[in-house]
C-alpha cells in the first residue's frame, strides 16, 4: 500500500526572475479542483488557453502546447519561443514516459574557450539555437489530438487584441525596462520599443500598472505564421530570415544552417523508485532528472518523517543529499549525444555509499568531495506547469529563456525574447571556483552540444497512474525545490496547499552554503544555531527573496479527483474542471 492516500499529480512550472518579483500571501494560494482536467501555470490567460484547449476536446499535450505559446506572449520574461526546455509525457496506461527535449543547442561556430570573463550575459553571442517551436511540433506529432493552428491562434490572439496585465508582470515589465535604460543600451533597444509603455498624454509616469494592456503585434505575427506553416514558420522563411539579421547587427553566432539542422528530441525519460512510487525525470541535458532521483534514493535511507519536517537533523540530512548530488552532476553530467552520463548515478547501490559517507555529527566540507578537481577562489528565470486531461494524460513542462528575460534581445521585426542560455555551459575550462562557478569537462561547449540544465520537470506515478506533476523555475535551485516538494508529499505526507507553504533550502555543494526561506520561520533560530554548530554555514533569503514558483497537480488516486494548486510565491492560476 501506498504511504499516502492523498497522491498528488503537480505540476511545477516555476519561474524566477533576477529581480526578485513582490513575494504573493502564501495564504493566497490559487487552487481548483475537478476530474475533467487540469491547468496549472504562473500565468492566468495561459492557464485559460490551456483550459480551453482542454475543454474543446484536446488532450494534455495539446494544452500543454497552448499554454507554452501563450506564455511566450502572457509571461514574456521566461515564457517563450526564442528559448527552449524539456516537456515530460505521461501517457494513459502505463506506457514508456518520455521527455521531448527542446533545449537549445551550441550554434555551429562556438568554441570551448568562446567566452571571456569580460563577456557579459545580455549579448548576441550568448544566445543558444531555439528549441521551443520545433519542441511542441515534436510534442504534437507524437501525441497531439486537435489540429495544431488551433493550439497557436490562441496565443496569437492574446498578442494581436493584447491582454491586461496583473501585477507579477508589470512589475517584471517594469525592472527589465527600468534595469536596460540605466545599466545598458543599444543592442536593447527593441526590447524597449516593443515592451515599453507609451506615454499616454498627460501622464505623468510610463510605468506599466496591473490592469494596463499589452499588445504585441510584432509577436503576433511571428505566431500566425507559425499557426499557419508549423515549425517551418519560425526556422525558415521571414521569422528565421529576421532572426538571422538580429545577430548579425551584435556579434551573434546563429545562421540559417543553424536554424535549419536543429532537432528536438524525444528521450526515455529517467525513471526511479521511491517509497513504491515511480519517479519520472528528465534526462540529460538536464541534470534535473538524474539529480533528482539520486537524492530520492539516498534520503529514502534516513526515514525523514520520523523526524519533524524542519527539524535540524532533517535539514541537516537533505543538504548533505544535496551537496554530494550537486557534486557529481558537476563532475559528470552534460549532454548525453556528448557524453556518456555514468549509469551508477541513479542505481540504489551507489545511493547506499553516498548515504553511509553522511555523518549525522557534522558537515562535510565541499571540497573534500572532489578532491581532484581544482577548486578557485552565478541568474534564473524560467516558468513550470503542469497540465492533466480527463484520461490521466499528464504533461510536466518547464521552460525557460536562461535568466529572467533571456539576453534581453528583442528579434527586431519579430518581437520575440532571445534566450542566453550559452551561459549554462561551462565558460572557462578547468575553472571551478568557491563561487559556484564550474568548469569541468562534461559540459564545455561544443557546436551542436545542448548546454546542461537544471530543468527538472517530473511526474511521480503509482501503478502506471500519474499521482503527482511538479516542476520549477530556479537556475540550479530547480532541482532542490522539486525535491522538496516530492518530499513534503510522498515522505511528509503534506497536502499540496502545504507542501507548497513549506520553507525551501538549498545546497548546490559550491558555494558550500544553506540557503533557506524566512517567510514563515518555519526554520528557528535554534536550528539555524545548531546547524552551524554542526559545521554549516548558513544564508537566510530575504523575506521577499523565496525559492523557485511550483506550479502543480496532485491527484486522489482513490477518486481520480485533480487538485491543482499554484505556487504563491510569483504568480499563478490553477483552473480544472
Ligand atoms: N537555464 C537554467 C537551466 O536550464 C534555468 C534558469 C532558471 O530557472 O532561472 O537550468
Amino acid at each position: 500500500m501506498p504511504p499516502l492516500r492523498q497522491i498528488i499529480l503537480s505540476t511545477l512550472l516555476l519561474t524566477i526572475s533576477l529581480v526578485p518579483a513582490k513575494a504573493r500571501d502564501a495564504e493566497t494560494l490559487s487552487e481548483a479542483r475537478g476530474k475533467n482536467g487540469m491547468v496549472v501555470s504562473v500565468s492566468p490567460p495561459a492557464s485559460e488557453a490551456g483550459l480551453a484547449i482542454l475543454k474543446a476536446g484536446g488532450n494534455a499535450v495539446d494544452a500543454a502546447i497552448a499554454v507554452e505559446f501563450a506564455l511566450a506572449v502572457t509571461w514574456p520574461e521566461a515564457g517563450n519561443i526564442g528559448g527552449g526546455g524539456f516537456m515530460m509525457v505521461h501517457p494513459v496506461g502505463g506506457r514508456e514516459v518520455f521527455c521531448i527535449d527542446y533545449r537549445e543547442t551550441a550554434p555551429g561556430s562556438a568554441t570551448e574557450t568562446m567566452f571571456t570573463p569580460k563577456d557579459g550575459r545580455h549579448t548576441h553571442k550568448i544566445v543558444g539555437v531555439p528549441g521551443t517551436v520545433k519542441g511542441m511540433a515534436r510534442a504534437h506529432a507524437k501525441f497531439g489530438k486537435l489540429e495544431w493552428k488551433q493550439l497557436v491562434v490562441p496565443a496569437v490572439k492574446l498578442a494581436a487584441d493584447g491582454f491586461v496585465i496583473d501585477d507579477a508582470l508589470a512589475s517584471s515589465l517594469n525592472s527589465v525596462l527600468e534595469s536596460i535604460i540605466t545599466k545598458e543600451g543599444g543592442h536593447h533597444q527593441e526590447l524597449i520599443r516593443v515592451y515599453g509603455k507609451i506615454p499616454q498624454k498627460g501622464a505623468e509616469k510610463t510605468k506599466w500598472k496591473a490592469g494596463d494592456r499589452l499588445v504585441l503585434p510584432d509577436l503576433a505575427k511571428t505566431l500566425q505564421r507559425i499557426a499557419d506553416r508549423g515549425a517551418e514558420g519560425f526556422y525558415q522563411g521571414e521569422t528565421a530570415e529576421l532572426l538571422v539579421a538580429e545577430m548579425q547587427r551584435g556579434d551573434g553566432l546563429i545562421t540559417v544552417e543553424d536554424l535549419a539542422n536543429y532537432k528536438a528530441k524525444a528521450r526515455r525519460a529517467v525513471h526511479g523508485k521511491f517509497r513504491g512510487y515511480d519517479v519520472y525525470g528528465a534526462p540529460p541535458p538536464s541534470s534535473g532528472g538524474v539529480c533528482l532521483v539520486e537524492m530520492l534514493n539516498v534520503l529514502e535511507r534516513f526515514d525523514l518523517r520520523k523526524y519533524d519536517r524542519y527539524s535540524t537533523r532533517n535539514i541537516h540530512i537533505i543538504a548533505e543529499t544535496m551537496k554530494r548530488v550537486f557534486c557529481d552532476r558537476a563532475q559528470f553530467l552534460g549532454d548525453q549525444d556528448f557524453v556518456k552520463t555514468p549509469k551508477r548515478l541513479t542505481r540504489k547501490n551507489y545511493a547506499r555509499k553516498l548515504a553511509e559517507d553522511i555523518d549525522e555529527r557534522f558537515a562535510t566540507p565541499s571540497e573534500t568531495l572532489a578532491p581532484h578537481v581544482e577548486v578557485m577562489s552565478e541568474s534564473p528565470s524560467t516558468t513550470h506547469f503542469s497540465v492533466i486531461d480527463g484520461d490521466g494524460l499528464a504533461v510536466s513542462n518547464t521552460t525557460t529563456l536562461e535568466a529572467s528575460w533571456g539576453a534581453r534581445i528583442v528579434v527586431k521585426g519579430a518581437g520575440f525574447v532571445l534566450n542566453n542560455e550559452m551561459g549554462d555551459f561551462n565558460w572557462y575550462p578547468d575553472h571551478t571556483d568557491r563561487s559556484g562557478k564550474i568548469g569541468t569537462k562534461a559540459n564545455r561547449i561544443a557546436p551542436g552540444k545542448r548546454m546542461l540544465s537544471s530543468q527538472t520537470p517530473t511526474i511521480i506515478a503509482y501503478k502506471g497512474h500519474p499521482a503527482l506533476v511538479t516542476g520549477s523555475p530556479g537556475g540550479r535551485t530547480i532541482i532542490n525545490t522539486t525535491l522538496q516538494m516530492v518530499l513534503n508529499v510522498l515522505e511528509f505526507e503534506m497536502d499540496l496547499p502545504e507542501a507548497m507553504r513549506a520553507a525551501r533550502i538549498h545546497h548546490q555543494w559550491l558555494p558550500d552554503k544553506i540557503t533557506y526561506e524566512t517567510f514563515a520561520d518555519q526554520i528557528t533560530p535554534e536550528t539555524i544555531a545548531e546547524l552551524e554548530a554542526k559545521g554549516h554555514v548558513l544564508s537566510a533569503r530575504k523575506k521577499s527573496s523565496t525559492q523557485g514558483d511550483a506550479h502543480s497537480i496532485a491527484i486522489d488516486l482513490d477518486t481520480g479527483e485533480y487538485h491543482g494548486v499554484a505556487d504563491w510565491r510569483r504568480n499563478g492560476k490553477a483552473l480544472g474542471y
